[in-house]
């Protein structure tokens, strides 16, 4: 039997480990001088936590979750997104999180059962954070901020910040009624889906990826308009505070987002060099009364996701090169036959205290071959012990490039290594 992975996973090996490293290492540069601290929640959760407040309306809710029952019949959840789950340890862990506001940050795995294509996976990664605890238009600002930061840092140009209001509870109702006496003469020009979304949350017909609805949205009125004073001035100084730090947005009245539990101003951060229909590579928004239905008390709070398979997919694209560190000097030892080993070990013990980068020969090949493979596997020196090296007390080093070769007497000169290694 052939075992592959499942369909939409995949394994993160080789270049896309140093790409993925390298964002999750600007990413937490970036947290730590925003003073955001890191959380890890498991990877499931029970059922409700994500149905609660994702909401039952939603694509990701009715089709998306990998859902099962445990040995005790308890109906089990693999994380689909990271928000609620933070919302529910915050909630949960109340005696510790109660220095307001908290600043959160988490990196992790997430699932959803979609149709996979590019950009589009089963298991992806995410990186995200949460600001709970205050209602200020100055944290909705920090919070795009670093998603800005975050994306300069890592060399994007041509990124498009997509922002909108969809209002607090009292706007979206004045919105929603007038928005379904818009659909209600065109429900049957709806898909199926539509149509469902239509008696159920109507919000939700935003999220339809069909050409025909799209179409129909286009027309609509939206939510923008029916901004209560007090929503429209929060958005709009939140607009000013991105002026002010000369960070680029566009509008979309259209934008909505999949989850219920947004409320006021949300965004979402897209390339047009990505091809696919999967062109967003983050997001979030504000989510007010997300802890409240949590059980928790009635708290604002706001945070975005960005999808790290998704960035790497389009920084190799763009070919946007990862700064690499100054690579350290790297050691091979070459022990000639087992009449080595001891002096080898030590040598390599030595080595590896001093913090250097070596390695020692598993298997017994010509010295030849020896020498090759370990240029070929990007080391800059071999330490060559042969009967004659343990016999003298010495060793013998050889700079693979230069091919340049040095015999130190190991016991009276063994910090030699460190200036002829440049280490
Ligand atoms: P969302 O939680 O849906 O707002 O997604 C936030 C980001 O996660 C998106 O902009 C994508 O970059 C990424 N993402 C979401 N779903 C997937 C998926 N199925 N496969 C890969 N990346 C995803």
């Amino acid at each position: 039997m052939k075992l592959n992975s499942p369909r939409g996973t995949t394994d993160i090996y080789g270049e896309d480990i140093d790409y993925r490293n390298y964002i999750i290492n600007t990413a937490r540069r970036i947290f730590e001088v925003f003073n955001y601290k890191e959380i890890i929640t498991p990877v499931f959760e029970y059922t409700g936590v994500f149905s609660r407040s994702i909401g039952e309306g939603t694509d990701i809710v009715q089709k998306e979750m990998y859902t099962f029952q445990d040995k005790k019949g308890r109906s089990l959840t693999l994380r689909p997104e990271g928000t609620a789950s933070v919302v529910r340890a915050v909630v949960e862990n109340k005696s510790y999180f109660k220095n307001l506001p908290l600043k959160l940050f988490y990196i992790g795995n997430m699932f959803r059962y979609e149709r996979p294509q590019k950009g589009r996976m089963r298991e992806f990664w995410q990186i995200g954070i949460e600001s709970i605890g205050a209602d200020s238009t100055l944290m909705d600002t920090e919070v795009i901020w670093i998603l800005n930061s975050l994306f300069e840092k890592l060399g994007f140009k041509k990124l498009v910040l997509k922002i909108n209001s969809i209002g607090c509870d009292k706007c979206r109702k004045k919105f929603l009624l007038e928005f379904r006496k818009y659909i209600k003469p065109r429900l049957s020009k709806l898909c199926k889906d539509c149509q469902d979304r239509f008696e159920k949350n109507a919000l939700r017909i935003f999220d339809c990826k069909k050409t025909s609805c799209k179409n129909i949205i286009e027309e609509a009125p939206s939510v923008i308009s029916y901004l209560c004073p007090d929503c429209k001035e929060n958005f709009e100084e939140i607009l000013d505070c991105l002026k002010t730090l000369d960070i680029n947005y566009r509008i979309d009245n259209k934008l909505v987002r999949g989850f219920d539990y947004y409320t006021g101003t949300i965004f979402e951060i897209i390339s047009d060099d990505l091809k696919s229909e999967q062109n967003a590579l983050g997001g979030g928004g504000r989510y007010n009364n997300l802890i409240k239905q949590l059980g928790g008390p009635d708290m604002a709070a706001t945070g975005f996701a960005i999808g790290v398979d998704r960035i790497i997919m389009l920084m190799k694209q763009l070919n946007l090169g990862i700064k690499k560190q100054k690579s350290k000097r790297r050691i091979y030892i070459i022990k000639m036959d087992r009449g080595c080993r001891d002096y080898s070990l030590n040598i390599l013990r030595y080595l590896r205290d001093m913090g250097i980068i070596c390695d020692i020969n598993f298997n017994s090949r010509s010295l030849k071959k020896e020498i090759k493979w370990a240029g070929d596997n990007d080391y800059d020196f071999v330490v060559i012990i042969g009967e004659d090296e343990v016999r003298t007390g010495s060793i013998t080093i050889k700079d693979i490039e230069k091919f340049k070769q040095y015999k130190i007497n190991w016991k009276k000169e063994k910090k030699k290594i460190k200036q002829i290694i440049g280490a």
